[in-house]
């Protein structure tokens, strides 16, 4: 943008959750919400599922709200899993739709197979309580974690991740997602902008970071989550100098699940950082986030 500053909070909020996968908020109530602390333009990005939009987009036009479709696509890289989000999709479009039934269905097996993993760790049952408590939304291991908090096998939900959840522990299991080029060729047949979600989350080394955002800008990738609603300042700023190396349009997201996480208190997150392209941009002028890979 060129500015000094762009404001000292950004009424832009482009990665969020419902109940359509691990949030507590159904999509009605997150756009409620979303709307009384300010901001004007919503993304919802559920994990591998844009079956909350619909309801979004209804909410979104009673209370004045921009609604971004939106979804948060599983993939794997390297052995790594790692995060996309789709931004400005059509959500009806036959190839993301079939894509996102893959993965509904690597869900279920995992799931299936958590299940086997944590009941001889002896917790019988919890496939089931996962299951009704995520309801007709995409199972994850959110859904588990909540259930096994509440039996009072941990303190809280992350203390749950760190037990039975995460690599190496009795409920984990190591997933094969979309491959990364694929979940982007998905976003993009689908009129979308390609976005990596959260990219210090990865524990990825300087050299990995840099090896992944080269491939990713290759593959078509267009955008970079440089705020993240957990991310500390060094992160910002990490992230704010690999957007411009790798010449990536700057997004800004929450990562809202629900009350107990850290949503900003205004529910805003901070504005993005000078000299940033910043994703929203690309709405408007779609040839940028559809460039042809170079
Ligand atoms: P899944 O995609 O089913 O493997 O679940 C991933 C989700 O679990 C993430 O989107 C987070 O919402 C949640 N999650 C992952 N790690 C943790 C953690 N350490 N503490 C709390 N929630 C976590
Ligand atoms: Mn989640
Ligand atoms: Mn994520
Ligand atoms: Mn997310």
């Amino acid at each position: 943008m060129g500015d000094f500053m762009q404001g000292l909070v950004t009424n832009y909020d482009l990665h969020t959750h419902s109940t359509a996968s691990d949030g507590v908020y159904t999509p009605a109530e997150l756009v409620a919400r979303a709307a009384s602390a300010g901001i004007k333009v919503l993304a919802l990005t559920d994990h591998d599922t844009t079956a909350g939009l619909a309801e979004a987009e209804a909410a979104a036009r009673e209370t004045g709200i921009r609604l971004i479709s939106g979804v948060e696509i599983s993939t794997t890289w390297q052995h790594k899993t790692l995060h996309v989000v789709g931004l400005n999709i059509d959500a009806e479009h036959a190839l993301l739709q079939a894509g996102l039934q893959q993965l509904d269905a690597i869900r279920t097996e995992r799931a299936s197979e958590m299940g086997r993993r944590l009941e001889k760790a002896g917790i019988p049952g919890i496939l089931e309580a996962a299951e009704a408590l995520a309801g007709k939304g995409m199972l994850t291991r959110t859904h588990f974690a909540h259930c096994i908090a509440s039996l009072g096998l941990a303190v809280d939900v992350r203390d749950v991740f760190n037990r039975y959840l995460t690599a190496g522990k009795p409920g984990y299991v190591s997933t094969r997602w979309a491959d990364l080029d694929t979940a982007i060729a998905w976003i993009r047949a689908a009129g979308g902008v390609a976005v990596l979600a959260h990219p210090q989350r990865y524990q990825l080394t300087g050299s990995w970071l840099r090896r992944l955002l080269g491939e990713f800008r290759e593959m078509g990738g267009a955008g970079l989550e440089v705020l993240s609603g957990t991310a500390p300042p060094g992160d910002v700023q990490s992230s704010t100098a690999l957007a411009m190396r790798f010449d990536l349009l700057a997004s800004c997201g929450s990562d809202f699940h629900g009350p107990d996480e850290c949503w900003p208190k205004l529910g805003r997150l901070p504005a993005l950082p000078a000299g940033l392209n910043p994703v929203w941009h690309a709405f408007e002028n779609p040839g940028t986030a559809t460039r042809d890979a170079q």
